[in-house]
């Protein structure tokens, strides 16, 4: 069976956040739950989708490269099927939701409090764009950028707190959470959500650490290196992890996406894999045959060209192209053969050319190859 589109299964946007994304499954989740649906086969394929969907937009990782590849870019089982039985959907459902649902839902997700606390704090990402030479796409590189970022507060340790001194939240009362009963589709709950004053902390900060005014961050230069893969290409997106803002008082830090541009390159133009290159040679060189030398992706090269090649043909270079950036293999680069018709001529050059214009071997007289070669040049577009 086809594939559907996974924002289409959740529902969502192309651009959604996170946040809206988790929603999205969360109510996918309960609408196809099989404890609602017993022996219903449809809504069990439905939830596995969501799940399945899920799995990949949850992982930034993974996301981005479903982002780029569709579903071509993402790694399935052995029999190109999702990897993920009914009791790790189940499971994984649990962690995710437990501390959301409540006990309203404990017969359905198996309650607990699982909700780590950890991804509730986390720093926002940072966007910024690189621009690659060709020579740095085709090697890869190592980049050292500075940006200007939240880090850690160094005198509070991130905490905010002055000291490291706290008191108990008095909202929650130290819990971290607070009880509200709803009535749901599913009936009467209780929704257990997270304690707004403290963060599900269940305390708070005594003193403000005066550096960074209670925050626990202090924006500052940051340097920052990342590897660039070979074969990377424009409008790609690298997911450094956790190279963004840190978190306020605490958590995980933000993701560094780089968004990739291309520096268009002066002589070699990019198709896919492969380089293109377009040689231009007199018409004795065409004639005679002749060696010259070609701009590569390793500086210059020399190459043969046989006597009687025509304008129009094509020579191959097998992997003088760009590495693939999914590791298939190399591109070629492709050297189109221009012969070069002269656009004004002194007394003597037209002389020699009206000797020969009347020679023989002169006259167009096409073999099958050679009258191939506009098939030739459109195959390869
Ligand atoms: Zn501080
Ligand atoms: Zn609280």
């Amino acid at each position: 069976m086809a594939k559907r589109d996974y924002y289409e299964v959740l529902g969502v946007q192309k651009n959604s956040t996170d946040e809206e994304i988790k929603k999205a499954y969360r109510q996918k989740a309960i609408q196809y739950h099989p404890d609602k649906n017993p022996g219903n086969k449809e809504a069990e394929e439905k939830f596995k989708e969501a799940a399945e969907a899920y799995d990949v937009l949850s992982d930034a990782k993974k996301r981005s490269r479903y982002d780029q590849f569709g579903h071509s870019g993402i790694e399935y089982g052995a029999d190109g099927d999702f990897n993920m039985n009914m009791e790790d959907i189940l499971s994984r459902l649990n962690d995710l939701f437990s501390g959301g649902f409540g006990n309203g839902f404990s017969s359905i997700f198996g309650g607990g409090n699982g909700y780590a606390q950890q991804y509730l704090n986390r720093g926002s990402d940072i966007r910024i764009r690189i621009k690659l030479t060709l020579e740095e796409i085709v090697k890869g590189v190592e980049k050292k950028i500075k940006i200007n970022k939240l880090v850690a507060c160094s005198h509070c340790n991130g905490s905010g707190a002055k000291d490291g001194e706290y008191s108990v939240c008095q909202s929650c009362r130290g819990t971290g959470k607070t009880v509200r009963v709803v009535r749901t589709m599913l009936g009467q709950m209780q929704q257990v959500s997270m304690c707004s004053a403290c963060q599900g902390q269940g305390k708070t900060i005594a003193t403000p650490c005066s550096h960074c005014r209670g925050e626990g961050t202090v924006r500052q230069e940051s340097e920052i290196s990342f590897k660039v893969p070979a074969g990377i290409g424009e409008g790609m997106q690298l997911t450094v992890a956790e190279k963004g803002n840190a978190a306020r008082r605490g958590g995980i830090n933000g993701d560094l996406l780089v968004m990739i541009e291309e520096i268009p390159d002066k002589e070699l133009i990019r198709d896919g894999n492969d380089l293109l290159y377009t040689l231009f040679i007199n018409i004795p060189q065409a004639a005679l045959g002749c060696t010259v030398e070609i701009p590569t992706v390793d500086g210059k090269a020399k190459i043969k060209i046989a006597s009687g090649t025509q304008s129009g043909k094509i020579l191959r270079l097998k992997g003088k192209g760009i590495p693939d950036v999914n590791r298939y293999g190399i591109g070629d680069l492709l050297v189109y053969v221009s012969v070069w018709i002269p656009k004004k001529l002194s007394k003597d050059e037209e002389k020699i050319l009206k000797k020969l214009e009347e020679s023989e071997n002169f006259k167009p007289n096409p073999d099958r190859e050679d009258k191939s070669i506009f098939e030739q040049a459109r195959s390869i577009n």
